[in-house]
């Protein structure tokens, strides 16, 4: 997952693409970057590392200008190198940089495909330099000087007919403006907002609204799956339905885990569709585990706090905060390999032993995927002297790999893939484990929007929306994101450091 957010202002918005950034920085701790547009030429700063790190101030003075698009990147594998950073950068047609959100599930057809149409050069693995070609070539087969709004969006529909994959966009495009479309199943959020100014309506859009939050606009809309809007540099605002058959399948693992909880996705907000969540799940405790004897509920912080809360509520129950979260240490995804990732949870939280001694606790977290975290918090709770821990999921089991821009591991490393809820208890220790339902999650997350008539919910159900996911696919998939795949990928990288440029 990544964070994207673009701005046409009245005044430089570096430090606004920076504010943006940082309260995205959830979305991805890997890589930073920011392009503007000053004075038709792009200034460029990107590295890996957070936000903080990679904008000292010298960067942020030479970002010049009053348009600009950031990125955050989260590491999936085949992209930890500094030169996959986003922005990217090509120079024809008019001169375009790009970041992007979302994952192509035909990117390597395109790229095949790009050169020998077009003779365009893709110089890394990343798949958004194969979407920013793309583009380019389209734009360019428009053949005008100057393009119009028309040029721009028929441009869109040609990457929509060709493009498969979830995707949400930010490109700046020299001498015209700035351009964000959303894919046409609308996988991949993006929002847009405005602010008013003496000197003129300023637009910004981004992956989530709480981005447009802290930069004080207002949110507009949602851009719709398949549209695509133009904000010329003089601050005027096209948009355009470009897909052939849109459809609205949000991903709903946003809900679940990935957006942070004030933001409002697709019209629905995210805490509520959490404390939905909890809810339903409360529900289904009390139908299915009526005769257990739980003394208190304990969420997995930070992101089930909501639901567990919720549950612990509608048992009647006390909520507790029985674990500690060391806040300066990253998510343990992060961690690459399996054995990092396990000490790493140990090092990130820590339990107050007297909200477990000689009590049957309910553990709550928003998701199991690999297993390792409830494993290893399941024993920390029995250390810290808990008679009995059950454990809740507010999410279904997570049994297939997610091919839309989430790392989620190779359907081999995931903890649910065939197991079923009995073994899966036995291998994490718990005394009782229960998940969420699908049609439980989804009227949860629908519940803010019931013109949402269906999500992308493949990690649970292995149904791919974009109907091109086969297992071929999947197998090649599973050689790059097992956790050896990212083992290997490590060692080399450690053994062949890159340069990078600056800009
Ligand atoms: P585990 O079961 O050990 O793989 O860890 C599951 C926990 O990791 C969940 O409780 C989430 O808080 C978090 N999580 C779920 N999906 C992701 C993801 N794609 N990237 C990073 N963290 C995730």
């Amino acid at each position: 997952m990544c964070g994207i957010v673009g701005i046409v202002g009245k005044v430089p918005v570096n430090q606004a693409l920076y504010d943006g950034l940082i309260v995205l920085q959830h979305r991805g701790q890997d890589a930073a970057g920011i392009v503007t547009l000053d004075n038709n030429t792009l200034r460029l700063r990107k590295a890996n590392g957070l936000v903080k790190d990679v904008f000292e101030p010298r960067h942020m003075q030479r970002l010049a200008g009053n348009i600009g698009i950031g990125h955050v990147r989260y590491p999936t594998a085949g992209s930890a190198s500094t030169a996959e950073a986003q922005p990217f950068y090509v120079n024809s047609p008019f001169g375009i940089a790009l970041a992007h959100n979302g994952n192509l599930t035909n990117s390597h057809l395109l790229k095949e495909d790009i050169f020998s149409v077009a003779r365009r050069h893709v110089n890394t693995t990343s798949d958004s330099e194969v979407l920013l070609n793309v583009l380019a070539h389209e734009l360019h087969n428009s053949g005008v000087m100057a393009l119009q709004p028309e040029h721009i969006f028929r441009a869109v529909a040609n990457v929509h007919r060709k493009v498969k994959g979830a995707y949400a966009v930010v490109a700046l495009i020299i001498g015209h403006g700035l351009l964000a479309f959303r894919d046409p199943n609308g996988i991949r959020p993006l929002v847009m907002g405005k602010r008013e100014t003496e000197l003129g309506t300023e637009y910004m859009v981004a992956s989530e609204s709480v981005a447009l939050d802290a930069d004080g606009f207002t949110v507009l809309r949602d851009i719709s799956p398949g549209e695509a809007v133009y904000i010329t540099e003089q601050g005027e605002l096209h948009s355009f339905q470009c897909a052939e058959n849109p459809s609205y399948t949000p991903c709903i693992f946003e809900y679940v885990y990935f957006a942070r909880p004030d933001s409002t996705i697709d019209n629905i907000s995210v805490y509520a569709s959490r404390v939905a969540m909890g809810t339903m799940l409360g529900h289904k405790i009390k139908r299915e585990w009526a005769h257990l004897d739980i003394d208190v509920v304990i969420p997995i912080p930070e992101t089930s706090n909501d639901a567990a809360l919720q549950i612990a509520t509608e048992l009647g129950l006390p909520y507790r905060q029985g674990y500690v979260k060391n806040r300066y240490i990253g998510r343990t995804f992060i961690m690459p390999g399996q054995e990092a990732r396990k000490k790493s949870v140990k090092r990130k939280l820590n339990a107050i032993k007297q909200e477990f001694k000689g009590k049957n606790v309910l553990l709550v977290d928003d998701s199991i995927v690999r297993g390792t975290t409830s494993q290893q918090i399941i024993d920390m709770a029995r250390e810290a002297g808990a008679k009995k821990v059950y454990f809740a999921s507010a999410a279904p089991e997570v049994r297939f790999p997610n091919v839309y821009g989430i790392d989620m591991p190779s359907a081999n490393d995931l903890i649910a893939h065939g197991h079923d809820v009995d073994s899966i208890c036995k291998i994490i220790g718990a005394d009782g484990l229960i998940f969420q339902s699908l049609p439980d999650l989804i009227e949860a997350v629908r519940q803010g929007n019931p013109e949402i008539k269906r999500f992308e919910t493949s990690v649970f159900d292995g149904h791919y929306v974009t109907n091109d996911i086969d297992q071929d696919y999947l197998n090649r998939l599973d050689q790059m994101r097992s956790d050896d795949a990212k083992a290997r990928l490590n060692e080399a990288m450690a053994t062949n450091l890159e340069t990078y440029n600056e800009g």
